[in-house]
């Protein structure tokens, strides 16, 4: 039955250095790993997924993704995908990403453009590559903090403040490395700042993680944001019942099923940002598409990553200060599947 409705299959694997290695609270990155998947209906339209796990987010490894897809002998149809266990998230979300760009079924765009916050390095390098986004052009910025020494980062958050343009908005992202009496030091500091969020204070697994993370929204203005949190598609739903007040920060290539989780999300009129998971040109065109899409109030996109890739074929829409709809469509796939045979 699934022969008559399926489609040819085929991945390819990728180990692409990083042009320069990103360091976070969680360790220090200079590789990137995924797989690209490629489908083709007998109509010869093709469609495009991308699986770039993050097992500290929980999700399966690359290796583990791999051995699941290697089964498939070569067809997959859209009922198969739920025979995958529900742990291998990525891979969920790649093959019904690339199935239903097959179908050209692509979520249609609510807005023609959205900002985007510029990535900034961690510690002092901050300040001067702050000065350059704003430059050219950037307004939104986003810091890597948790990092570099807390006095040493507290010392530096005014001054990068005052490298910004009056209306310019920055984020944090603590990548779950503060403890609670950092994370109140820092809700302090923050409180009479322009701050936009700060992302993941402290960490997912910290001890009463949820307890802790309600107080501290409770109880300072500066909104914040959950992202490693938000591990998997019922997380989202955990928190929307906890009555979370704060942001969501989403990285669709890590959902199984991100078109069902957004819908969620805009029911329960949570606000919203769409974050990369540092993913290939491939993952980030389907993530970008869902963003395009979301008729929430827009915020700027978490993409300012690229150029990513030592081998700049493999990166996504260039990192500029807004990004246009048609950029995302313009997108060359097929390049990006040629250049990994
Ligand atoms: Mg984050």
């Amino acid at each position: 039955m699934w022969k008559a409705m399926s489609c040819r299959f085929a991945y390819r694997r990728y180990a692409l250095p990083l042009r320069v290695p990103v360091r976070t609270a969680s360790g220090r990155w200079t590789v990137r790993e995924g797989l690209i998947l490629r489908v083709e209906n007998d109509a010869g339209d093709t469609g495009f997924g991308e699986v770039a796990p993050i097992p500290e987010f929980h999700t399966e490894t690359v290796a583990e993704a791999e051995a699941a897809l290697r089964v498939l002998d070569g067809r997959i149809a859209e009922a198969q995908i739920a025979t995958f266990p529900a742990r291998l998230r990525c891979v969920r979300q790649g093959l019904g990403s690339a199935l239903r760009e097959c179908r050209a079924e692509a979520p249609e765009a609510a807005t023609a453009s959205l900002p985007v916050a510029a990535l900034l390095p961690a510690g002092r390098d901050a300040l001067a590559a702050a000065a350059s986004r704003v430059e050219v052009g950037f307004r939104t910025f986003k810091w890597k903090v948790g990092v570099a020494g807390n006095d040493v980062e507290m010392g530096l958050l005014d001054d990068l403040l005052a490298l910004l343009p009056g209306g310019a908005r920055l984020r944090l992202d603590a990548n779950g490395a503060w403890d609670r009496r950092r994370a109140e030091r820092w809700l302090e500091r923050c409180a009479e700042r322009p701050i936009e969020f700060i992302e993941q204070p402290v960490a997912a697994d910290a001890r009463n993680a949820e307890d802790l993370l309600l107080g501290l929204a409770g109880d300072y203005p500066t909104p914040l944001s959950l992202d490693e949190s938000l591990a998997d598609d019922a997380d989202v739903e955990r928190w929307l019942a906890a009555g979370w007040p704060g942001l969501f920060t989403i990285k669709p290539s890590l959902l199984a099923d991100p078109e069902s989780v957004l819908a969620r999300l805009a029911a329960a009129k949570a606000r919203v940002v769409f974050s990369s998971a540092l993913e290939t040109a491939v993952g980030a065109r389907s993530a970008l598409r869902l963003a395009f899409a979301w008729k929430g109030e827009p915020r700027a996109l978490g993409f300012g990553v690229w150029p990513l890739f030592a081998d700049a074929r493999f990166d996504g829409p260039a990192a500029v200060p807004v990004l246009r709809a048609e950029d995302i469509a313009a997108v060359d796939l097929e390049a990006v599947w040629n250049a990994l045979s």
